[in-house]
């Protein structure tokens, strides 16, 4: 399907329904194990001689459609579907770093993904130097002679932050170190990372991809552009002792990597998907093309009107002309800038608080990419414990409600906010 645009591959790719007794949907293959033809069929399918199903824990055959499908999507050759966004995060770097190793990477990142490294992969010998990616040579500057991966997210969560994607890449090439980009929340629909130099693709499938809000799940995505043999990655270049001596670069050219996250890394760390969730997944996808053009004109509306609000201080949104991203969202998010808008209200934390507490469409959760609308007030809520300095230093004020704009009317969604608006201290508009 790689000839094929982005709405076809998402409803096609990786699906030969020959091999699915003629099935037009993906079916649920609901197993854990499969039958070997005999004990001389099992042992080439563990020497990898023969392509074949195993245990549900290395591959299952629903997951195989999704994930063939997020790589054609993405432009990648391989990819390998997990629990969780967070589970694909932790899996593609244990598999690649070891203890001793050094991580540059933004500093505008999801929560989850700053505490694992900041905090968890630290304990475990690996080290992050976070640096501001609005300026790419920040991470030219941050290089160590044991840096062995780049980790930026493309639409920083929750900053909107919009990442010079190539200008990064090309340092990354010039340090010999993959470029990892988590792009959950721009999603294939609007940008592909590895046109832009991007060596592994990142999702959180549980947002915009599933879109329903009903199951978690994540990815790794290989673009099979990156040279394991440069000399700083001697775990794919040498017999590897986790798998019977198989030297991964020479058995596996360039599709090194993803074959490693797949046997030793869903083998060992155990971040396998359930069947029943890819399914979910799949059907999502299949309308990813179409939600994210109505995320994005919606969230762009929405955006313009909190603009000319009273009661509202600031407005981000990576659309608006106002905005310090709009000159790379042009470049990078042609297509539309997504669904997420963070705002400030008048009033600070009270007003901010009143308003995430009185809308009645907009749900108040710690999720976001839902096909519903979403609010929440972090400084009341998901960040409250921490010091307002770290909340300022996470981009997180105490005015600043964040918005992911659902598929719902924009009619509907204005005067829920506008219901919400007319509960403020009228006091803080004077
Ligand atoms: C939610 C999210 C994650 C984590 O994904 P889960 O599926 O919740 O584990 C990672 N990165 C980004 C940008 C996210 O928004």
């Amino acid at each position: 399907m790689s000839n094929k645009k982005l709405s076809t591959k998402a409803l096609h790719s990786g699906h030969e329904v020959d091999l699915t007794q003629g099935t037009r949907a993906v079916p649920i293959y609901q197993s854990t194990s499969y039958v070997f033809n005999d004990s001389a069929h099992a042992a080439n399918l563990f020497a990898l001689s023969e392509p074949g199903y195993i245990y549900t824990r290395l591959n299952n055959p629903t997951n195989d459609i999704l994930e063939k499908r997020l790589a054609d999507i993405e432009g990648g050759i391989g990819a390998v579907v997990t629990t969780s966004g967070a589970s694909a995060i932790s899996t593609a770097l244990l598999v690649l770093l070891k203890a001793g190793d050094h991580i540059v990477a933004s500093n505008s990142l999801y929560g989850g993904t700053f505490n694992l490294l900041n905090v968890t992969l630290p304990r475990f010998g690996i080290k992050t130097t976070f640096v501001d990616p609005s300026d790419p040579v920040n991470f030219s500057d941050a290089v160590q002679e044991n840096t062995r991966v780049f980790f930026v997210e493309s639409l920083g969560n929750p900053k909107l932050d919009v990442l010079d994607l190539k200008e990064i890449s090309n340092y990354a090439k010039k340090f010999k170190v993959p470029l990892m980009v988590d792009n959950t929340v721009a999603t294939p629909a609007l940008l592909n990372p590895i046109d832009y130099g991007a060596n592994i693709v990142i999702h959180s499938l549980t947002k915009y991809i599933n879109g329903n809000g009903t199951v978690l799940g994540g990815a790794i995505i290989d673009a099979g552009t990156f040279d394991w043999s440069n000399g700083k990655f001697p775990e794919f270049t040498e017999p590897s002792p986790g798998y019977h001596g198989l030297v991964y670069h020479d058995a596996l050219g360039p599709a090194a990597f993803i074959a490693k996250v797949r046997i030793e890394g869903l083998r060992d760390l155990g971040g396998a998907i359930s069947p029943f969730n890819s399914f979910q997944i799949i059907q999502g996808l299949e309308t990813l093309d179409i939600r994210m053009k109505k995320h994005s004109s919606n969230a762009l509306e929405l955006a313009k009107w909190l603009e000319k609000k009273p009661e509202v201080e600031w407005v981000n949104y990576p659309g608006l002309e106002s905005s310090d991203y709009y000159n790379l969202s042009k470049k990078y998010l042609k297509k539309g800038q997504s669904g997420l808008i963070t705002f400030g209200i008048k009033g600070g934390f009270d007003s901010a608080k009143t308003i995430a507490d009185n809308t009645k469409l907009f749900s108040l959760l710690a999720n976001i990419g839902d096909t519903k609308s979403l609010i929440i007030h972090p400084a009341s809520t998901t960040h409250q414990q921490l010091s307002s300095e770290d909340q300022e230093s996470t981009g997180v004020s105490s005015d600043l409600i964040r918005l992911s704009v659902g598929l719902e009317d924009i009619k509907d969604l204005k005067d829920d906010l506008e219901l919400a608006f007319s509960k403020i201290d009228k006091k803080v508009l004077v």
